[in-house]
């Protein structure tokens, strides 16, 4: 075969494989649809350096860091009515969250870049098509420009509508109840005003904003405030059968959003330099929409495989954290000359039982019972009347992603009741509500 492993996808997922792959001396492949990894690409903004760190130890290093998260402000924004809540937090353990905002169009290319300095192979202008197999085993890619390529395993990193895990029967398209739409300005704005106006205070970095309300971010989503150097980001999601529910699309909602009196006057001076539109899987995948993201000669990491957190839309740490996992498989896989399903399983394994598996069913279920049992609106209700009695000083977010895993296990309980949680949830409502 002409390649160790193909990767499809120059984004998060395939760039983090195809270095630790290529450091591990495989003959990699990394395909890119786009002129330049990044030129498709979008996203809030924030990325986790400590996850960064495990793909180069010595990042940031020379990445193109646009500024340091030190904290977050997260605003409630009931309607009707002028109350509204804030809750603050500090990401204080940097070893174990450390975020940091970039600009994907820049940083995706200095991140594919690592892979190829590692000794990847970077085939850019590239789209494929299908998959080529023999028998039921999946042994490369097809190009648009009609290109065979083969590979011992191909890894999809092709995002949110992959092409390799559909070709390979791993999945079909998203539900409109797994995937969301979001969208996304990029507000132009000068350096000191950003610093002046989003500044934490503490270091050097900034505060990064979230609003949770039904006129502000959405009957089930949340529209945020991510500050860069030259810009911010200001955007908001969701879930596509949530649109047709409430009758709204995302301009209407951005329209009230950078309106809102919380928010246009910290947006005074600026204007919009780029719109863009995405889709994102919010999704728990083993929950019966993706048995497997394996099968014979084959692995899927990051969107492609739904590995993003339901209830903030974080993605790029499960991309990640699954191809650096994906890449250790393989490695071994390529060792022993068996690269069969039953060989690639061990990464399902070793994924749903680690954090992305944690985060991923944790983030499902929340979105669930918060959002869609409560409700948004209720939510923000609950959490101003909470928020005034009780909840005056700011959360470590370290603490609370800490908290994770034991989280799992509680909710692991409660999970059955996915569907069956609301009364429970209403009754708490009226008690903290007062209502
Ligand atoms: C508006 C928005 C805001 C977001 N904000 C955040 C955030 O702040 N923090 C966070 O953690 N996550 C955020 N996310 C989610 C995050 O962007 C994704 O989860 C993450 O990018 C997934 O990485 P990936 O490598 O799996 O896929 P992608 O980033 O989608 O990369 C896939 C790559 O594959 C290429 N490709 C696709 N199809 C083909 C093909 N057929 N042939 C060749 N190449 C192909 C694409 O061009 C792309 O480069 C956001 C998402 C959106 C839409």
């Amino acid at each position: 075969m002409a390649y160790d492993v193909i990767v499809v996808g120059a984004g998060p997922g395939g760039s983090a494989y195809a270095k630790i792959a290529a450091e591990e001396g495989l003959n990699v492949l990394l395909i890119e649809r786009g002129r330049y990894p990044g030129e498709k690409n979008t996203s809030g903004s924030t990325i986790w350096g400590n996850v960064a760190r495990e793909i180069i130890p010595d990042f940031p290093a020379d990445a193109p860091i646009e500024r340091v998260v030190d904290g977050y402000r997260m605003f409630w924004v009931p309607e009707p009515g002028p109350d509204w809540s804030e809750f603050s937090g500090a990401a204080r353990d940097k070893s174990f969250v450390d975020p940091l905002d970039v600009y994907r169009n820049e940083f995706d290319q200095w991140w594919a870049d690592q892979a190829v300095q590692a000794g990847a192979e970077l085939k850019t202008s590239t789209k494929v098509v299908n998959v080529l197999r023999e028998d039921t085993k999946i042994i490369g890619v097809l190009t648009e420009k009609g290109e065979k390529i083969e590979g011992q395993i191909t890894i999809g990193a092709d995002g949110v509508n992959s092409i390799i895990a559909r070709m390979s029967g791993l999945r079909a398209k998203w539900p409109a109840t797994e995937n969301a739409l979001c969208i996304k300005y990029d507000w132009v704005m000068d350096e000191k005003t950003i610093t002046d106006r989003w500044g934490s205070g503490m270091e050097d970095g900034v505060l990064i904003e979230v609003y949770w309300g039904a006129t502000i971010g959405g009957n089930a989503g949340y529209f945020w405030i991510f500050p860069n150097r030259n810009s911010v980001s200001l955007g908001l999601g969701s879930l596509m059968s949530d649109y047709v529910k409430y009758g709204y699309n995302t301009h209407w909602y951005m329209a009230n959003a950078i309106n809102h009196p919380l928010v246009k006057p910290k947006l005074k001076g600026g204007k919009i330099r780029e719109i863009h539109a995405h889709a994102i899987p919010l999704t728990d995948p083993l929950m019966g929409y993706m048995n497997y993201t394996y099968g014979d000669g084959v692995m899927v990491v990051g969107d492609a495989a739904g590995m993003v957190c339901a209830i903030d839309g974080a993605g790029w740490y499960g991309a990640v954290k699954a191809g650096k996992l994906a890449a250790k498989i393989s490695v071994k896989a390529i060792e022993t000359g068996d690269t069969s399903a039953d060989t690639l399983a061990r990464y399902q394994k070793k994924w749903s039982e680690g954090d992305i598996g944690k985060t991923l069913r944790i983030g499902k279920d929340l979105e669930i019972w918060l959002t869609h049992d409560v409700g948004i609106n209720e939510l923000a209700k609950m959490v101003t009347a909470f928020n005034s009695r009780a909840m005056s000083h700011p959360f470590d977010f370290s603490v609370i992603q800490q908290t994770i895993p034991n989280l799992d296990k509680i909710m692991g309980i409660l999970r059955p009741a996915r569907f069956g949680i609301l009364p429970f949830l209403e009754l708490f409502g009226s008690l903290v509500g007062g209502r």
